[in-house]
């Protein structure tokens, strides 16, 4: 069930209950929930805002490649599929640089380099 947050708290399921924020958060694919429940007939209820949330999520999923990691020397080596490579402009030799973010890292290739 979805709410659309800023109308009442009435439950749009079975339209007695009032919709109260449960306690926990539920962490999914990184994203987090703020769940409201029915008191009346137990309906979970999302709003509208993390429906979204959770649609940008599976949309960047859906365009995520899988890497594979390797050794090289002490150090670990990251394969980049072939057609990413061409679309940015990486070949051997070449440099970018690494940023730690909240999920992973992410590699921007420097341009000429
Ligand atoms: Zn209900």
């Amino acid at each position: 069930m979805v709410w659309r947050e800023g109308t009442n708290m009435n439950c749009p399921s079975c339209r007695k209950g009032i919709l109260e924020k449960k306690d926990d958060v539920i962490k999914q694919d990184g994203v987090s929930f703020e769940i409201f429940y029915c008191k009346a007939c137990g309906e979970e209820i999302m709003t509208m805002k993390q429906l979204k949330a959770l649609a940008t999520k599976y949309r960047k999923l859906r365009k995520a490649k899988e890497v594979t990691f390797a050794k090289w020397g002490n150090s670990i080596a990251m394969r980049i599929p072939s057609g990413i490579a061409e679309e940015y402009g990486i070949s051997p030799g070449k440099h970018g640089t690494l940023t730690k973010d909240k999920e992973g890292f992410k590699v921007i290739p420097t341009l000429g380099s």
